[in-house]
C-alpha cells in the first residue's frame, strides 16, 4: 500500500489527473472523483497530460488508453521515469476486457475495462481505498470557547480549510446543540468533533459538557474530543483522558499542529461511521426480502418473541394478518414468472406503506406475507384486513387483477399466547377463506 504521498499536507485537497478522450467517460470519472474529495485536472491527450504532470504533484493519475494523440501507454511510461510521479498510483482505463496490469510494459496500479460501465465508480472507490490512506481534510466541527483571543486565533486558522466550524461561547449553547442534533454517520448535519475549553464565565464548565456528551449511548456519545487548555498537571490531564478527552491542545496553538490533531481524530471517526454504515446496510440486507422490501422471514422469527413478549408486560393487544394471494400459481403460468416477481413487488410495497412504522410486514414464503400488529386488537385488526383485501384488489399490478385470503389472529390483552398460537389461527383463517371462495377476511379467535 501507498503512503499518502506529496499532497498530503493538512488543508490541502487530494488531486487526480485524469486523461480520458470520452467525455462522457470523463465526466463521469471527474464526477467520482470529486465525490471522494479530489480537486481533478483533466484532459483527453498525451500533450495536454505532460503539460500538466510537468509541474503538478498528483495523488492519483487516471488514464484511458485511447487517447486523442496516442496510446495512453506512452503517458504512463513517461510517468514512470519521473521522479515525481514514479510512486503516484496510476489507474489505467481501457477497453479491453482481457487486460490485467501484468501485460503491459509500463508500471500500473490497476485496470479498469470500461466496458462495465455500471461498476466503474464502484471501482474507483476500491481503487482508492486500497491505494491511498484517507485523510479527511472536511468535517464538521464544534468550537467551544469564550476567550476573544483564541476565538479569532482558531477561526482564522480554519479560515481557509475545508473544516466547517459552529462556535459557540457557552458550554450550555453547545450542550443544547448537542440535544438537537445527530452525530452519527453520514448525516450532514452530524459533527465529526468537538474542540473545546474547559474553564467558562458561565455556569456549565467544559468538564461538565465533556461528561454529558459522553453519556449520550447513540451516536453522539462517540465524537471526538480536543480541549484547549495550558495545564500542566499530569494527573489532571490523565483524569481528563479518564472522561473522554480524545487529545489536547496547548496554547499558543500552532497551525501545523492544529490541522495534523484534527485530521487524526476526524479521520478515524470518518471511518468509524462508514463502519457503522456497513454494519446497519448488512443489518438491513440479513433481515429484508430483497424482491418485496418487506422483512424476511428470519427477521420475523427473531423478532416476533421480542413483540409478543413486550405486548404481555406492557398489556397491550398484538394482532395478527397472514395474507396468501388467490391463484397465484396461475399468474405465473399464464403471465411468466418476471410478472409474478412484479406482482410480489408491488404487492410487497403496498403492504409496506398500508402498515403503521411500528408493525412488522414480513413476506413469510413465496406468495405468502405476516403482519404483526402491537396496539392492536382483533376488531380493528379485521377492518384493517378488510381495506388491504380491497387495496390488493384495486391494485392491478402489472395490469393483473389480483386477490388475496387474509386470516386474522389475536392476542388480547389477559389473554397469554404465543406466535406459534397465532400464526396457527391466522393460517387457519386463510384456509377457511379459500374453502369460502377466496378474496375475503377470516377471523379466528384464540380461545
Ligand atoms: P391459492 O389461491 O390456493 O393460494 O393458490 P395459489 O396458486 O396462490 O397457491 P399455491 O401454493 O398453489 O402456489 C403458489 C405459487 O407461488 C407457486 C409458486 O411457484 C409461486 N411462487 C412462490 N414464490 C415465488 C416467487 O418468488 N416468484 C414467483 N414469480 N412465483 C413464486
Ligand atoms: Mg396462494
Ligand atoms: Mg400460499
Amino acid at each position: 500500500m501507498y503512503l499518502l504521498n506529496t499532497n498530503n499536507t493538512p488543508g490541502l485537497k487530494m488531486r487526480a489527473l485524469i486523461i480520458e478522450n470520452n467525455p462522457a467517460y470523463r465526466d463521469m470519472l471527474e464526477h467520482s472523483f470529486a465525490e471522494q474529495g479530489f480537486d481533478n485536472d483533466t484532459g483527453d491527450s498525451i500533450e495536454i497530460a505532460r503539460e500538466y504532470a510537468a509541474d503538478a504533484d498528483y495523488d492519483i493519475i487516471c488514464v484511458n488508453q485511447d487517447l486523442k494523440d496516442g496510446d495512453g501507454e506512452q503517458f504512463v511510461a513517461w510517468c514512470n521515469e519521473h521522479d515525481r510521479h514514479r510512486d503516484t498510483p496510476i489507474l489505467f482505463l481501457t477497453e479491453n476486457t482481457k487486460l490485467e496490469p501484468q501485460d503491459l510494459e509500463v508500471r500500473v496500479d490497476g485496470v479498469i475495462h470500461e466496458l462495465n460501465e455500471h461498476q466503474i465508480e464502484d471501482q474507483i472507490v476500491h481503487f482508492v481505498e486500497l491505494h491511498l490512506d484517507p485523510v479527511f481534510f472536511e468535517g464538521r466541527i464544534l468550537f467551544v470557547e469564550d476567550d476573544e483571543e483564541v476565538i479569532n486565533d482558531i477561526l482564522s486558522q480554519l479560515k481557509e480549510t475545508g473544516y466547517q466550524v459552529t462556535h459557540f461561547r457557552t458550554a450550555e449553547e453547545a450542550a443544547q446543540e448537542f440535544d438537537q442534533v445527530e452525530v452519527y454517520g453520514s448525516h450532514t448535519d452530524a459533527y465529526d468533533l468537538l474542540l473545546t475549553r474547559l474553564k467558562f464565565k458561565e455556569t456549565m464548565s467544559g468538564d461538565e459538557l465533556i461528561e454529558r456528551i459522553r453519556s449520550y449511548e447513540d451516536g453522539r456519545g462517540f465524537i471526538p474530543i480536543i480541549v484547549i487548555t495550558d495545564i500542566e498537571c499530569d494527573e489532571r490531564r490523565i483524569s481528563l483522558y479518564r472522561a473522554g478527552v480524545n487529545d489536547f491542545l496547548y496554547k499558543p496553538i500552532l497551525h501545523e499542529e492544529l490541522m495534523v490533531r484534527i485530521g487524526n481524530l476526524i479521520t478515524n471517526k470518518r471511518l468509524l461511521d462508514k463502519v457503522h454504515d456497513i454494519r446497519r446496510e448488512l443489518f438491513a440486507l440479513a433481515t429484508t426480502d430483497k424482491l418485496t422490501g418487506c422483512h424476511n422471514r428470519h427477521s420475523l422469527m427473531e423478532f416476533s418473541d421480542k413483540f409478543i413478549a413486550q405486548a404481555k408486560r406492557h398489556e397491550y393487544p398484538v394482532a395478527m394478518l397472514v395474507i396468501d394471494l388467490d391463484h397465484f400459481k396461475a399468474i405465473n403460468d399464464n403471465h411468466g414468472h418476471a410478472a409474478g416477481d412484479e406482482v410480489l413487488a408491488q404487492t410487497g410495497a403496498l403492504l409496506n406503506r398500508s402498515f403503521r412504522d411500528g408493525d412488522l410486514v414480513t413476506r413469510y414464503g413465496g406468495e405468502e406475507f405476516v403482519v404483526l400488529m402491537p396496539h392492536c386488537n382483533g376488531e380493528d385488526a379485521m377492518a384493517k384486513a378488510e381495506s388491504v383485501r380491497v387495496a390488493i384488489e384495486e391494485l392491478k399490478p402489472c395490469g393483473l387483477p389480483i386477490t388475496t385470503s387474509i386470516g386474522v389472529s389475536s392476542m388480547e390483552v389477559g389473554v397469554e399466547r404465543d406466535f406459534e398460537a397465532l400464526f396457527h389461527a391466522g393460517d387457519e383463517g386463510v384456509y377457511a377463506a379459500k374453502e369460502n371462495g377466496r378474496n375475503q377476511v377470516v377471523f379466528v379467535g384464540l380461545d
